[in-house]
């Protein structure tokens, strides 16, 4: 018969795991057993809602059987099993679920270390197996199927018998090499031990025949003889983490299944058991992760927390359990309170979610809340990896989430030199401050140079450094924060001046009236106004929008919405104490050209210290020269 070859992209992969120098071969059984323990899964699912499946998760076990003579394990379960079709689509196919995220970061990293990162499932045996049979019976039908591949040239598919619906996977062990013993896998203890490891809290028991020992019927007291038996023994004690009381869990424990289950090599930075009672009883084992998974600000990431009701799986993503402001939480929540005999469509809206997500959302702050008072270092490295979804959170729906995240947000302040909450730049606010000042721009050297943050530094008072595109977002959604509004120092009055500066520059404004107007014929078209400015400091000029836009908002609709891009109004700002202005002045009356000169010059310089494109370069330049020669 013809052997069928994989897929292009799963013959890589699996040349990698036949190749593999990894050192954790060992987990194979974990995937292989947590496979069984998954369809079995899907089986009493099915059982909810349909009585003919006549099985229950009682008469549900795995079952290991190991050959010394074969050199065989095989793991058989009573799962939902594979019809044809699904054997070659499951297992000739890697490009599935668990195995996706491994092959798009394969395709990046040729890195075996990964493999320890992601479910790379069922393949995972032929870093210990040469050859791989899988027989299995759907449930509902009555053939079964025989799938053999020895892994490096394809597989086959032939008609098998199997009594009952279900999967045996058997694993012929490789030969041992000089570096590698594959067969102490067929060792009684090291099955027990691997379970024990990485398989203790699979919900279905999985049994073994093991030998003991026991005294014989003719042992005497004076001559004690014993004698071997065999018996049937569970391995796993089958009691989800999460369904254990807080005081037996080891912090080792929590961090394992963390990373067991949610395939991510990095420490968790919180772990949150909670064990709930009242309208709703539930229990829950959330973790907040330290890194952002590789796809997390992609639409590719699913945000949702495993599902359980009764021990059985629901759902493994759910979304209305886990608000998308905290979506990077990974977790599970059991409840035995579910009305499930409903569909999946209508469990989504059950009233009884509604409560268990509000329960959890707050849980969840209040845990980042204490993080961040409590382990500042620990706070910072999951917020640079999450804080920009709780930026996001903080407007998306127009501030309807702003509660939830607002004081979890952190900003670069630039007289403290490090990040900080709002709750810290108000209660740090010396006495005669009003606003909150910040300044969006490109990147903090930039910014803490602007004349702006120069005269704000010089009254003591501290300015937030905004350098993400959301930043200014969220000012513009909170409004107030602990009742103190926003200033934006590079577009708004800054509230500084006393009534008598703001007199002497009228009066300057009035005196200079000539300078002003002719800068602004200069300039044409290209600013709205041009107005003195006392507050720019060593500064000759400015440039601030006209109206509620900033500069950085236009800047950054032309970048990620170019149709709707809007040009926001150039106010030119003079400073009439600087000596270059001063000289334009001069010129004004003795050679107009050359005024005329300086103004777009000058005009040129504020463009530039704004951060926006000149708009004829070649001009700029011809300008330049003309005035140096
Ligand atoms: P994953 O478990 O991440 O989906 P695997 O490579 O481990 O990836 O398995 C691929 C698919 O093969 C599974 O999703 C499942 O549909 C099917 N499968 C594997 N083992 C079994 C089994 N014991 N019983 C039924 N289906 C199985």
């Amino acid at each position: 018969m013809k052997k069928k070859q994989f897929k292009a992209e799963s013959q890589r992969l699996l040349d990698l795991m036949i190749n593999s120098i990894y050192t954790h071969k060992e987990i194979f059984l974990r995937e292989i057993i947590s496979n069984a323990s998954d369809a079995m899964d899907k089986l009493a699912y099915l059982a909810l809602t349909d009585d003919r499946v006549g099985v229950s998760r009682e008469d549900m076990a795995i079952t290991i059987t190991r050959s010394e003579k074969e050199r065989t394990i095989t793991v058989s379960d009573r799962g939902i099993g594979m019809d044809r079709e699904e054997m070659e689509e499951n297992l000739g196919t890697i490009c599935k679920s668990g195995s996706l995220g491994f092959k798009q970061t394969m395709e990046k990293n040729e890195d075996i270390d990964i493999i320890g990162q992601f479910g790379v499932g069922f393949y995972s045996a032929f870093m210990v197996a040469d050859s791989i049979t899988v027989i299995s019976r759907k449930y509902g039908e009555d053939k079964a199927w025989k799938w053999v591949s020895n892994g490096a040239d394809g597989y086959t598919v032939t008609e098998a018998e199997r009594e009952l619906p279900g999967t045996d996977v058997i694993m012929k062990l490789k030969e041992d090499t000089e570096e590698e013993q594959f067969s102490k896998y067929l060792e009684e203890y090291e099955l027990r031990s691997l379970i024990r490891k990485y398989s203790d809290y699979i919900r279905y028991p999985i049994h073994m025949e093991v030998t003991k020992s026991r005294k014989a019927a003719d042992s005497t007291e004076e001559e004690p003889r014993y004698e071997d038996y065999s018996e049937v023994e569970t391995l796993n004690s089958m009691v989800p983490l999460w369904q254990r009381s807080k005081k037996d869990v080891t912090q080792e424990e929590y961090e394992t299944f963390y990373r067991e289950k949610f395939f991510d090599y990095n420490k968790p930075v919180a772990t949150i058991h909670q064990s709930a009672e009242g309208s709703v009883s539930f229990k829950a084992l959330l973790y907040i992760p330290g890194k952002a998974p590789y796809d997390f600000y992609t639409k590719d990431f699913k945000r949702g927390l495993q599902l359980y009701s009764a021990g059985v799986m629901i759902m493994d993503a759910c979304e209305d359990l886990l608000p998308e402001h905290f979506r990077f939480v990974r977790g599970i929540v059991d409840s035995q309170d579910l009305s499930l005999n409903i569909s999946r469509e209508l469990l989504q809206h059950d009233r009884q979610l509604t409560v268990i997500a509000r329960n959890l959302e707050k849980k969840i702050k209040s845990e980042l809340l204490s993080l961040l008072e409590k382990d500042r270092e620990k706070y910072e490295q999951f917020y640079a990896a999450f804080g920009r979804q709780l930026k996001y959170g903080t407007v998306a729906d127009y501030g309807a989430h702003k509660d939830a995240c607002q004081d979890l947000l952190l900003f670069y302040s630039h007289k403290q030199n490090k990040l900080i909450s709002l709750k810290e730049y108000v209660q740090a606010m010396p006495e005669g401050q009003e606003k909150i000042y910040y300044i969006p721009g490109e990147n903090r050297q930039r910014l803490a140079a602007m004349p702006q943050v120069k005269t704000l530094e010089g009254k003591g008072y501290d300015v937030l450094l905004f350098t993400e595109d959301v930043d200014e977002f969220v000012p513009q959604t909170l409004m107030t924060y602990m009742e103190k509004s926003f200033c934006n120092a590079a577009s708004e009055d800054l509230g500084l001046q006393t009534e008598e500066e703001k007199k002497e520059l009228e009066a300057k404004a009035k005196e200079l009236q000539g300078l002003l107007t002719f800068v602004q014929d200069a300039l044409k078209e290209q600013v709205k106004e041009v107005r003195l400015s006392d507050a720019l400091g060593n500064f000759p000029v400015c440039l601030v929008p006209e109206g509620g836009m900033s500069f950085e908002m236009e800047k950054y609709m032309k970048r990620v919405n170019p149709e709707f891009a809007f040009g926001v109004g150039r106010i030119l700002e003079l400073n009439p104490e600087h000596s270059a202005v001063q000289a334009m002045q001069r010129y004004l009356t003795e050679d107009a050209v050359k005024a005329g000169s300086y103004a777009k010059l000058l005009y040129g310089q504020a463009l530039l210290m704004a951060d926006l494109p000149l708009e004829d370069t070649a001009a700029y330049t011809e300008l330049v020269c003309g005035l140096m020669n």
